[in-house]
């Protein structure tokens, strides 16, 4: 199993130390580290470097913030080249939607398009995945920005988004991402049905905290084989084959470097 999506930088480096070990004994074999600030990139290439097998990293800045200042967004996509042979996608990029009414009273949307359209552009000459941050009706705004710059590989991670919009992103074909929302929610459940199993991830966003059988306890990449679970029974398909795809899946779009 590989979590296609976790802020790894955002655990304490005691709790990554102490538990990934027992990750990897569980069965997770990498995980997909995404980054949100310059910041945060940093430490996500500090973290590649210390378990450089376990780690494929992602480095980008996070749209539901402030846009980046000049000089970090300039270093960030100097970074991005510079370090390209630790990387194995840039992100997470994307467009607001939860903060948007207070970002878009402070900076003009044009602003977060504008540095989208920055990584974008940088992924295609780099040739490198894109991680995104696209939901609701951004989801169909970054689809549009996806072709217009000939992007050929992209993962939409906790997709919400219309149906029709759904359909567009697997014409694409771009990867999609359930969380452990799946087991719980009904409009994930839905969204599950209509990807093919070849364009399907799974992830944990963690250390993001889920509800029902999920409260109250950490969100770590073990919660994999919860999503597992479920998704069995949602698509009444066999555990072995469903992680079998998924892993394939996953292992071509962010290759290890
Ligand atoms: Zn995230």
């Amino acid at each position: 199993m590989i979590d296609a999506h976790i802020h790894l930088d955002q655990y304490s480096e005691e709790l990554v130390e102490r538990y990934i070990h027992s990750w990897i004994e569980s069965g997770v074999q990498s995980v997909v580290a995404v980054s949100t600030s310059l910041k945060s990139s940093y430490k996500t290439l500090k973290l590649k470097q210390k378990y450089p097998t376990f780690i494929r990293a992602a480095i980008g800045h996070h749209p539901e913030g402030a846009p980046p200042l000049q000089g970090d967004l300039h270093e960030l996509l100097h970074l991005i080249k510079k370090e390209k042979h630790l990387l194995s996608a840039i992100g997470e990029i994307g467009l607001p939607t939860y903060s948007k009414k207070e970002l878009y009273e402070l900076y003009h949307e044009e602003v977060f398009i504008e540095t989208i359209e920055q990584f974008l552009q940088l992924a295609k000459t780099e040739e490198l995945p894109v991680v995104l941050h696209a939901v609701h009706e951004e989801s169909e705004k970054v689809l549009t920005l996806l072709k217009k710059n000939y992007i050929r590989k992209a993962h939409f991670h906790w997709l919400k988004s219309s149906q029709k919009t759904a359909n567009e992103i697997i014409c694409c074909g771009y990867y999609v991402s359930v969380t452990p929302e799946v087991c719980y929610r009904k409009r994930d459940q839905k969204l599950v049905q209509i990807i093919p199993l070849d364009q399907l991830l799974i992830e944990t966003d963690g250390p993001w905290q889920f509800n029902e059988r999920f409260m109250g306890r950490q969100t770590t990449p073990l919660f994999l084989e919860d999503i597992i679970t479920c998704l069995s029974n949602i698509l009444s398909t066999p555990r072995e084959e469903l992680g079998e795809n998924i892993l394939k899946n996953t292992e071509q779009l962010y290759v290890i470097k």
